[in-house]
């Protein structure tokens, strides 16, 4: 296996309250139901594109714990290579999440294990994966590591794409090695200044100022804008009847990597449109469907919907 694309991965066990609303501050509220399941956005995203039959390796870290333990399994049951998942001494990452009765949600993250991921071995991991040509990175995983890991990235001509979220002030730091970032309508707000329609132009424009090269701002229910430094393309979502929008964005992240890895040499803007409606496709579906990794569909059932 020589995989093509690599996720500097948050992984998070989330641990899910249905409850009729999101408590006030200081306030105890009788919940429906609780659930646990595995998530974190990197883990997330490196699932997407291994479902979808791309060769991903994951560079993380879990706690030496039975949450990592868990982790490390799963992945490798995906097909995932786990060469460059490291252990902590701190525990596994972990989300407490409230769901209310309208679908809506509250998180709370706490890194863990994903804060640790030793930045030199990033950087090692991204010399030790030959066929590489793309590296996804989020901002809930070390963001020295993932700074590591673009630079070495960058230096090598593969493909970086960061998703800002959530946006933090290592965003800046990061943004100069990005050739693809990936934000919805808050971060792009906060990152910029600039609302994601009437301020899409002038948002962009900095960051291509930064460094990068594409910006893709997801709109949810209305698909998502893909700016180069001279042009503009609206790339429609696909019309479905949404259940849960939990991993949308991430499957998206997933589905644009798994694509542009195909891609021989350098993409072009039509290549990045393309793969973003192919990632729109995968998206569909996943909010068609309950629960992060298990809404997760295959190339397959993509082809089929
Ligand atoms: P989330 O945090 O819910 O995972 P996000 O805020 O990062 O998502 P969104 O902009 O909400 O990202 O969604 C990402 C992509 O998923 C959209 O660009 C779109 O293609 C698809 N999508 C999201 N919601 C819907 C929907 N209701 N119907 C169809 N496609 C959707």
């Amino acid at each position: 296996m020589s995989p093509a694309v690599a996720v500097v991965a948050s992984l998070n066990v989330d641990h899910i309250v249905l409850a009729p609303r999101i408590p006030e501050p200081g306030e105890t509220l009788m919940g429906f139901s609780t659930s646990r399941e595995l998530g974190g956005k990197g883990g997330n995203q490196a699932v997407a594109a291994a479902r979808l039959g791309a060769e991903v390796a994951v560079i993380g870290c879990v706690g030496q714990d039975e949450d990592g333990e868990e982790y490390r399994e799963a992945l490798l049951a995906e097909g995932v290579d786990v060469a460059h998942l490291r252990t902590s001494a701190l525990p596994t990452g972990r989300a407490a999440i409230t769901v209310d009765a309208e679908g809506v949600n509250s998180i709370v993250v706490v890194a863990g294990a994903n804060a640790d991921i030793p930045a030199a071995a990033a950087e090692t991991a991204i010399g030790e994966l030959p066929g590489l040509r793309v590296v996804v990175g989020q901002l809930e995983a070390a963001a020295d590591a993932t700074e590591r890991a673009f630079a070495a990235a960058r230096a090598r001509g593969v493909l970086t794409v960061l998703n800002t979220a959530p946006v933090g002030d290592v965003a800046a730091k990061l943004l100069p090695l990005s050739d693809v970032v990936v934000a919805n309508e808050v971060e792009f707000r906060q990152l910029t200044g600039q609302d994601p329609v009437d301020g899409l132009r002038r948002g962009s424009a900095e960051l291509f100022a930064a460094g990068c090269r594409w910006v893709i701002v997801t709109l949810g229910a209305e698909g998502c804008a893909v700016l180069d430094a001279s042009s503009s393309v609206h790339v429609p979502a696909v019309a479905v009847r949404a259940v849960d929008t939990t991993a949308a964005g991430d499957s998206f992240v997933g589905a644009l990597a798994a694509r542009l890895a195909e891609i021989p040499g350098e993409p072009t803007t039509a290549d990045v449109v393309a793969a973003c409606g192919f990632a729109a496709t995968v998206a569909a579906v996943v909010v068609t469907r309950h629960g992060a990794h298990p809404s997760l569909p295959t190339l397959a059932e993509v082809l089929d919907a």
